[in-house]
C-alpha cells in the first residue's frame, strides 16, 4: 500500500497499546518515522508527576524524537492500591515502589529526571518553573526552570479536607507511602503508650479508640485492615489492651461504599457490624481537636464528640495548590479539577495535555458536541431518524465519549430511547431543542471518571501513545479522518474501559465488581485480589517482594516493631 493508504489505516484502528505495538504495523510505522527523525528537530516534553499517570506515559513511550525531562519530588512510582496494606505492616514500604530511573531506563528512550516540584507554570512563553529543595534541607540549591514544546501535567491530588477545622493539624491522611508509614508508626505508639502502668483505664480507652473518616475504598480497607492487625496480630502481644480497642468509621453518606453495588455495600455494612467496627452512618465531621473528634448527625442534627487517639481522614481529593493556581491563570477558576477535552488537551492550549487526578474531561463541550453530531444526523436525513439511525447515530457518539457508553450500559437503549420520547417502532422527527434538554437530564446522571489509578494509568498510556505517532501524523496528516474535516486532533479520542473494582474487607474477604455488573464477594475473591493485584504490580521485583511480603505475614503475622 501507498504510504497514506497505510497511515489512513494506521490512524482509524482505535487506539490501544496492544493493537499499536503489535506486528508489521510498528515496525513499518517505526520504519517511515526513523527517516523522519534525522531531519525533525527535537520536541521537548516536560513530565510533571511520577504517579500512575505520568508513570504509565513513561512505560509506553518509544518514540526517540523527543527530549523528554520529568520532574517530581518523588523519585519513585507508589502502587497505591497497597498503600492500606502498609499502614499494618502487611507488606513492607519499599515492596510497593519503584525507582522511576529504573522505569525509565528500561523504557530505552532517552529520559532525564528531576527530583523537584514544579511550582509555576508559565504557558504564554512555555516554561515550567521547579524548587528542588522546598524545604531549604540541602542548602541552597537554586530554583530552575525548564522550556517546553510539549508539556504533560500528572501532578494527581492532594487529600481534601473540605476546609474542617483541625483537619490539617490533628488528622492522619492515607495519600502517600510516607503517610501508610506514619500511621503505622502511630498505632504500634499508641498500644505501647496504652501498655504502661499509669496510664488509667480511661486514658487507655481514648488512646486506643481510632476513628476513620470517610467510607470510600480507601477508608473502609484501612478500617478492614485495622480489625486484622489489632484481632490476628496485636491481640498476641497485648492480649489486656484488647478491652480497651474501638474503630469507629464515620461516613456522612446514607452508606459506606456507595460508589459500589447495593449488595456490596450490604454485605460490608453487615461484616463491619459482626466484627465490632462501629459505622456511623449520616456523620458529618465538624470539627477535630487533639483528643477529641465532633460530627453531626444529619438527620437530627445533634453533634457527638467522640475521644480519640487516631483519627485517619480519607474523604476524597481536591486540587493541588498549583494546580489552582494554573487553573486561574488559563481561566478555569471556578473548576474543581483541570477541564481537558477528549484528547486530554487542557481546554485553549495545544501543546499543554492533564491527566490522572488532576483533570477532569469537559462534560459540558461533550454534551454539545453530542447535540452538533445530532444535528448533522438531523440535516442528513431530513429531519427523520428511525430507531436504526437513531442507534447508529448514538454509537457514533458512544466512540468518542466513553462516559456516555458508561452511562448507556447502565441505562439501555430502550431507556435512552423513552428519555427521549422516541418510540421503538416508528420513524420520528429529531427534535434537536428537546434533545438538548432531555441530555441535560443525562449530563446530571453521567458522572466524571473517577479519581482511580486505571483511569490514570489508561490516560498515560493512551497519550504515550499518541506522542508515539505525533511524528509521522504530522507529516501526512492525511487521517484519522473521521474527525479531519472538523479541525479536531487527529487522534481518536481518549477511550476508558472499566475493568471493575476491588474492595478488601478484612478476614481474607474481599467484594469485587466486575464489568457487566458481575459481582462476586467472599474468599475466593480475596485470592483473586491478590492475584489481580500481584500481575498488576510495576516490575518483576516489586511482585516478588509483595508476593513474599503476604507470605512472610501469613506464617509469622504482621511486625508491630517500632523502628
Ligand atoms: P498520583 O499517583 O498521585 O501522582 C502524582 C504525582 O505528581 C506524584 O509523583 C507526585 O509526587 C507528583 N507531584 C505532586 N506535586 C508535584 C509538583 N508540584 N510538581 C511535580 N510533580 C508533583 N485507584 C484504583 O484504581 N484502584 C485502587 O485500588 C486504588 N486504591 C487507592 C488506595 C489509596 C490509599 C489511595 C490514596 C489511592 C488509591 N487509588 C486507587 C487512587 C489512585 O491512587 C489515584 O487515582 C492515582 O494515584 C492517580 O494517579 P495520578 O498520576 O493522577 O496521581
Amino acid at each position: 500500500p501507498s504510504i497514506t493508504q497505510h497511515q489512513g489505516f494506521l490512524m482509524s484502528i482505535p487506539v490501544g497499546p496492544s493493537l499499536l505495538f503489535s506486528g508489521g504495523l510498528v515496525a513499518y510505522g517505526e520504519a517511515v518515522q526513523s527517516e523522519n527523525v534525522k531531519e525533525a528537530p527535537r520536541k521537548k516534553v516536560v513530565i510533571l508527576g511520577t504517579g500512575w499517570a505520568g508513570t504509565s506515559f513513561l512505560k509506553s513511550i518509544r518514540s526517540s524524537s523527543y527530549d523528554i525531562h520529568v520532574v517530581s519530588p518523588r523519585n519513585y512510582f507508589a502502587f497505591t492500591p497497597l498503600l492500606p496494606s502498609v499502614t499494618c505492616g502487611t507488606v513492607e514500604a519499599r515492596s510497593i515502589v519503584e525507582p522511576i530511573r529504573n522505569i525509565s531506563r528500561k523504557s530505552g528512550v532517552n529520559i532525564e529526571f528531576s527530583e523537584a516540584e514544579c511550582y509555576k507554570i508559565d504557558p504564554k512563553n512555555k516554561k515550567v518553573y521547579c524548587r528542588a529543595d522546598p524545604e531549604k534541607k540541602m542548602g541552597g540549591i537554586e530554583d530552575f526552570s525548564l522550556d517546553y514544546d510539549y508539556l504533560v501535567i500528572a501532578m494527581g491530588a492532594r487529600s481534601n479536607t473540605f476546609n474542617t477545622p483541625g483537619v490539617q493539624e490533628h488528622a492522619y491522611f492515607l495519600k502517600e507511602v510516607d503517610d501508610a508509614l506514619r500511621i503505622r508508626q502511630k498505632v504500634v505508639d499508641l498500644f505501647e503508650k496504652a501498655s504502661i502502668p499509669s496510664i488509667s483505664d480511661e486514658e487507655k480507652k481514648k488512646l486506643l479508640s481510632f476513628v476513620i473518616v470517610g467510607g470510600g475504598p480507601t477508608g473502609v480497607e484501612f478500617a478492614a485492615e485495622l480489625h486484622d492487625f489489632v484481632h490476628e496480630d496485636l491481640s498476641k502481644l497485648y492480649p489486656s489492651l484488647q478491652r480497651y480497642v474501638n474503630i469507629t468509621l464515620l461516613e456522612a453518606g446514607d452508606h459506606i461504599l456507595n460508589m459500589f453495588d447495593k449488595r456490596i455495600t450490604e454485605f460490608a455494612e453487615t461484616k463491619f457490624k459482626r466484627d465490632g467496627i462501629d459505622v456511623k452512618l449520616g456523620s458529618m465531621v465538624i470539627k477535630v481537636s487533639e483528643r477529641e473528634i465532633s460530627a453531626k448527625d444529619r438527620v437530627s442534627g445533634q453533634v457527638a464528640s467522640i475521644p480519640h487517639g487516631m483519627v485517619v481522614w480519607s474523604t476524597g481529593v481536591g486540587p493541588r495548590p498549583e494546580i489552582i493556581e494554573f487553573m486561574k491563570q488559563v481561566g478555569q477558576s471556578n473548576r474543581r479539577a483541570l477541564a481537558t477535552d477528549e484528547w486530554l488537551r487542557v481546554e485553549g492550549y495545544d501543546n499543554i495535555y492533564a491527566l490522572g487526578d488532576c483533570a477532569t474531561i469537559n462534560q459540558r463541550k461533550v454534551m454539545e458536541d453530542i447535540a452538533l453530531i445530532f444535528s448533522k444526523a438531523d440535516k442528513k436525513n431530513s429531519g427523520k431518524l428511525d430507531l436504526k439511525e437513531f442507534q447508529g447515530v448514538v454509537d457514533d457518539i458512544i466512540e468518542r465519549y466513553p462516559q456516555v457508553e458508561i452511562y448507556l450500559k447502565k441505562n439501555q437503549m430502550k431507556d435512552i430511547a423513552t428519555l427521549l420520547k422516541f418510540s421503538q417502532d416508528s420513524s420520528v422527527t429529531v427534535d434537536i431543542e428537546s434533545f438538548k434538554s432531555a441530555l441535560s437530564n443525562v449530563d446530571t446522571q453521567m458522572k466524571n471518571l473517577p479519581p482511580t489509578a486505571q483511569v490514570a494509568a489508561q490516560q498515560g498510556a493512551y497519550l504515550a501513545d499518541c506522542f508515539n505517532r505525533m511524528e509521522i501524523c504530522e507529516r501526512y496528516p492525511e487521517g484519522p479522518l473521521r474527525f479531519r474535516g472538523t479541525g479536531r486532533h487527529r487522534f481518536h479520542p481518549f477511550r476508558y474501559k472499566h475493568f471493575g473494582q476491588f474492595a478488601p474487607l478484612g478476614g481474607e474477604q474481599t467484594a469485587a465488581q466486575l464489568p457487566g455488573d458481575w459481582i462476586s464477594i467472599g474468599h475466593s475473591t480475596q485470592w483473586l485480589w491478590y492475584s489481580i493485584y500481584a500481575s498488576k504490580l510495576v516490575s518483576w521485583r516489586t511482585r516478588a517482594l509483595v508476593v513474599s511480603d503476604w507470605g512472610r505475614r501469613f506464617v509469622f503475622g504482621r511486625d508491630s516493631s517500632r523502628i
